[in-house]
């Protein structure tokens, strides 16, 4: 039996063709045989054992076929994966296209900033939604991966879906979409009928997908310097409170100044010292 003999083809191929590259379960056993081994690469005969297809043809076939798009021939004769290999092993060791989260419920390590009653954490439809029972407030809704279920506490589970929002929240800010890697535009904008209790927040538009992120003022405002600066002269560090224990955020003051151009004052406030803030049109931020 020979190997694949084929170089790299680094032609682009279509989103449709990719995706059929992938509807095969010993393609998809190459892939994460090769993920398995992230930094080193295998030899034909290491892989094939490893993928362990009793036909020999059938796996040199599939190899063949993922070689130049998910899997590269190395200058050495082994293989290893693309980037875009990569990130199907990402795509499937995070469930997300492949597992529907199993709706679950528990209580957060966290209080309430107005009633002081355990936060809650509801997992449903792959979505968070973090709420005060007692207050009937839901204070965060966000997507979330079911295979970031796995082997977590439910204390390991507060810190990453923390860490999840504060990676999304500093993308967006960052122009940056983290669905397609695309270009995002911000905006000042009326979200009345997005966010419950703002009447005013953040939009930002990916010029790519057109994915959109409405968010509060105060959610923009969060890592911007001298709101980090302002809590760390308070004792608090802001890379490690979850952004559910921040009572300003919770009840975020903000009052427009302008609506043509948008000028919006946003009020942090911790132990009765206010920080007045004023985002502008181009969403810049100043002290007033
Ligand atoms: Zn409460
Ligand atoms: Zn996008």
């Amino acid at each position: 039996m020979t190997e694949p003999t084929e170089q790299d083809e680094f032609d682009d191929i279509s989103p449709g063709e990719a995706f059929a590259l992938l509807g095969n379960e010993i393609r998809i056993d190459i892939v994460r045989a090769l993920g398995e081994m992230s930094d080193e690469s295998l030899s034909f005969s290491t892989l094939r054992d490893r993928v362990n297809v009793a036909d020999s043809g059938q796996f040199n076939y599939h190899l063949k076929e993922l070689v130049g798009s998910f899997v590269r021939r190395t200058d050495e004769g082994t293989y290893e994966l693309t980037y875009a290999g990569n990130q199907v092993i990402g795509a499937i060791f995070s469930g997300t296209f492949n597992q529907r989260g199993a709706p679950r419920t528990f209580d957060l390590a966290s209080s309430c900033t107005i009633c002081r009653s355990t936060l809650l954490a509801e997992y449903e439809q792959e979505q968070v939604t973090i709420s005060c029972p007692a207050c009937d407030d839901q204070i965060s809704t966000f997507g979330f991966p079911p295979g970031a279920f796995e082997n977590r506490t439910p204390e390991e589970l507060a810190n990453a879906f923390d860490t999840w929002l504060r990676s999304y929240l500093s993308a967006i800010v960052g122009g940056f979409c983290l669905t397609c890697s695309g270009r995002m535009h911000g905006s000042i904008t009326d979200v009345s009928e997005y966010l419950e209790k703002q009447k005013v927040g953040t939009e930002h538009i990916c010029e790519r997908c057109t994915n959109r992120s409405v968010n509060s003022v105060g959610g923009y405002l969060l890592y911007h310097p001298i709101v980090v600066a302002f809590h760390h002269d308070h004792n608090i560090d802001l890379t490690e409170t979850p952004i559910w224990e921040l009572p300003w955020l919770r009840n975020e003051e903000t009052t427009v100044l302008s609506r043509d151009p948008w000028r919006v004052r946003s009020v942090v406030e911790l132990d009765d010292n206010r920080l007045e803030l004023a985002v502008e049109e181009d969403l810049s931020v100043a002290i007033i």
